[in-house]
């Protein structure tokens, strides 16, 4: 379907495993469709191989028409998991993509969209992806909202509310919701940024969402282990998404987007998709209230 076929497992130079900048400057209104991206980012869509990591488990992913949330839900339907989809209804052709990916696999995928911003929407979500896939195993929180602002004085009280409502309360509906119908062995992910521990200027209220998230994080942690429940974070870098063209970033920056990292380009979605996975699985068994970069060389604090 895609280029980047067959490369996540063969040895190579990862400074040129993937696009370098400079990228064709880009703009959409947000949410925005990957499928109008360029170049297409690579979502493991032909090299993401499963080995049946996650069989028979039952997932909800937020964010999962495109991206990070796109890729990890290829990445979960090949390890063998059922998954709910959650996107914005404006986003329905990447969702639908995506559905007939995991279909492809024989897996179940229930696409079920709406605004994370409402609590009410949030708790029947995971009330619906209970009933849908007879229980929930793994929540994966990976919806954000990103709108750069030069300045305090451009910041709207509407911006920051949307930015807080999305990336943090949302995270507490779901994971309110999700904890109380989890069995021990359940796990929940959630997507933080190195943005939480380096905040940009033009960043001011999606960075204080990300470190409120990594706080979140490690305090629900210490809270469900009792239960059996694992609960982490993933910390990405620049990684080249749709986020970024829909007023993500200032406009001037998109041709040169992931240049200032050690490894000189930007993350693909497809090289977080990998550490979802394992922090799903049984493997990260003694692993929880932890958080864990992608950043292509910018290490975590
Ligand atoms: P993306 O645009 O593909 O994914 C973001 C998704 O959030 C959208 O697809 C949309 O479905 C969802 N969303 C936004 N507002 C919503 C709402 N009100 N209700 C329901 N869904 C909503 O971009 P991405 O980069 O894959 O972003 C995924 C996550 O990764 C975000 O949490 C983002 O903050 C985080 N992240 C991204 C980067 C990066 O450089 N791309 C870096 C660090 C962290
Ligand atoms: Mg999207």
């Amino acid at each position: 379907m895609k280029r980047y076929a067959g490369n996540q497992y063969s040895m190579q130079n990862p400074l040129t495993q993937y696009p370098q900048p400079e990228f064709p400057a880009q703009h959409q209104p947000e949410p925005g469709l990957d499928s109008k991206m360029r170049p297409e980012p690579d979502h493991g869509e032909a090299s993401y191989v499963g080995f049946g990591r996650l069989k028979g488990r039952k997932a909800l992913i937020t964010g999962a028409d495109s991206g990070i949330g796109r890729a990890t839900a290829i990445a979960y339907a090949r390890e063998g998991a059922d998954i709910v989809l959650n996107y914005l209804p404006e986003e329905e052709s990447d969702a639908q993509e995506v559905v007939a990916l995991i279909t492809a696999e024989g897996r179940r995928a229930i696409a079920l969209p709406g605004d994370l911003k409402s609590e009410a929407f949030c708790k029947s979500l995971v009330g619906n992806a209970v009933e849908a896939l007879g229980g929930l195993d793994i929540l994966v929180n990976v919806a954000g909202k990103q709108i750069a602002q030069q300045h305090i004085s451009e910041l709207s009280s509407e911006q920051f509310d949307h930015t807080f409502k999305t990336n943090v309360y949302a995270l507490f509906w779901l994971c309110k919701a999700a904890v109380a119908h989890m069995p021990p062995g359940a796990t929940i992910i959630n997507t933080a940024s190195i943005q939480s521990y380096d905040p940009s200027a033009t960043l001011l209220d999606y960075a204080s969402t990300k470190a409120a998230i990594v706080a979140f994080t490690k305090a629900l942690a210490s809270q469900v282990i009792d239960q059996g429940i694992r609960v982490n974070a993933v910390a990405p870098g620049p990684i080249w998404t749709v986020l970024q063209p829909t007023d993500g970033q200032p406009a001037e920056k998109i041709p040169t987007f992931g240049a200032h990292v050690p490894m000189k380009r930007p993350g693909q979605p497809a090289e977080c998709a990998p550490l979802y996975v394992l922090l799903a699985s049984q493997e990260s068994s003694y692993i929880t209230g932890e958080v864990f970069g992608v950043t292509g060389g910018n290490p975590l604090p």
